[in-house]
């Protein structure tokens, strides 16, 4: 069963335009995308059964053929992480930012 290593979204849920996408076989390229990943998200675990679901890409990082199947490009990087992250994992910067930033302004 592929399970997104993000956000935890299963194959076959809706809506079921999800693809899922295994980590890069070149190490540049796997490299990039856990760099990516790391800075975005704490506590990420990386195994190699790991697959991304489609949620984590802009549409141009897609290549749809005739019979509608979807790839990835090969430059294509995960960059969309605003979804609701599976159990364990955490935003990194952006999120926490946004929660000083509250903090200061209920405590002034
Ligand atoms: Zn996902």
């Amino acid at each position: 069963m592929a399970v997104c290593c993000i956000c935890d979204v299963e194959i076959g849920s809706p809506p079921e335009c999800i693809s899922f996408h295994r980590f890069p076989k070149q190490d540049n390229r796997k490299l990039r995308w856990l760099t990516v990943i790391n800075e975005n998200i704490k506590n990420f675990a990386f195994t190699a059964n790991s697959q991304i679901c489609s949620q984590h890409f802009t549409v141009d990082c897609f290549v749809v053929t005739c019979s509608g199947r979807r790839y990835l490009k090969s430059n294509a990087v995960p960059s969309i992480f605003s979804m609701p992250l599976k159990q364990g994992l955490e935003m990194t910067q952006p999120v926490n930012t946004v929660l000083v930033f509250i903090y200061i302004l209920i405590h002034e």
